[in-house]
């Protein structure tokens, strides 16, 4: 028995690192995928930020080409403003961030960043230039501090201090056993989801690009947390083309524009206090996450006074 067990706690010491090595490699936005996806053209030239303007005209994308995803959609993201896509699951939210990001190419139309369309330019210096703060943040199985740095290797630990303090987060790191040094990840302490969030930010306010990409969180936050990263993200996304992917009212409501998204299509537009108006689907949706949050405050409430 005694022999037995050894080679298979060798197996398992071999699938943990295999694991690992997994594991970092999807958090490289699954570049060995993505490279697979699209190619630079052979032409391709370095993408030349002005402003960072974005602007999707007529765009047409499918995964599969037996069912169309976006059908004809046309908006744009001035530069240093913020466009909050909202709509019901399944709509192609997510879809459009990835298209911004050149994850897959289009069957039609044009995604231009300053005029240049995006199958034109070298996918590392469109990169570059976008920041991605995505849904759930995969972290290094390494330190804290490193997992921030990783926005940029060169920074100096004051810079990664900072934007920790600036992403909300630098309190929360304090507090661990061994401060920026910590371990985390899959072999180290795991955080939840909002403070990963904050991490990924800290990594973006180190990166400082010019546009930015959010996709936030569906899961719901408490309060506190949804306050920290609110206060996080404004920092982050003053004067700075973004685009989010938005589930939270309180990104919503500062967004410059509101698209809103039904299967694949634009139903409509405008600002919050437009479409309230419109009294249409972005009104009924804001209703009801309204109530929501209202019935999970009072829930807290009761539960506090318990
Ligand atoms: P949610 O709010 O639930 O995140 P969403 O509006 O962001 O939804 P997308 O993730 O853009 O929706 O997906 C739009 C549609 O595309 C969905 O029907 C989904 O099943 C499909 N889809 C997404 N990713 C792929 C993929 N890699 N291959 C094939 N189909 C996909």
């Amino acid at each position: 028995l005694l022999q037995l067990s050894v080679p298979l706690n060798f197996i398992g010491f071999v699938y943990r690192e295999i694991r690992q090595g997994l594991t970092d490699i999807e958090q490289m936005f699954d570049l060995l995928e993505v490279q697979a996806e699209v190619k630079d053209a052979p032409d391709a030239k370095p993408l030349n930020i002005e402003q960072g303007a974005i602007s999707f005209k007529d765009v047409h994308f499918a995964y599969d080409p037996a069912r169309p995803i976006l059908k004809g959609i046309s908006f744009d993201v001035p530069a240093g403003k913020t466009v909050a896509i909202v709509g019901p699951s399944g709509a192609g939210k997510s879809t459009m961030s990835r298209l911004l990001y050149r994850f897959y190419d289009i069957q039609s139309g044009s995604i231009t960043v300053d005029g240049q369309d995006v199958r034109g330019v070298t996918q590392k210096s469109l990169r570059t230039a976008i920041g991605m703060v995505p849904q759930d943040t995969v972290l290094f199985n390494d330190t804290v501090a490193y997992n921030i740095r990783y926005g940029r290797p060169s920074a100096t630990e004051a810079e990664v201090k900072t934007a920790a303090e600036v992403a909300q987060i630098a309190h929360f790191i304090d507090l661990l056993p061994e401060g920026f040094d910590t371990m985390v990840g899959e072999r180290g302490l795991k955080l939840s989801g909002g403070e990963k969030q904050r991490v990924a930010i800290a990594r973006t306010i180190l990166k400082a690009p010019p546009i930015l990409i959010l996709d936030e969180a569906t899961s719901a936050l408490d309060t506190t947390t949804e306050r920290e990263i609110q206060t996080a993200l404004d920092v982050v996304s003053k004067n700075r083309t973004t685009l989010v992917i938005a589930h939270r009212l309180s990104t919503v409501i500062s967004a410059d524009e509101i698209i809103v998204l039904k299967s694949g299509e634009i139903a409509e537009r405008g600002t919050h206090a437009e479409l309230l108006l419109k009294n249409g689907l972005y009104a009924s949706m804001w209703s009801r996450q309204r109530e929501a949050t209202q019935a999970e405050e009072h829930l807290k409430q009761v539960r506090e006074n318990d």
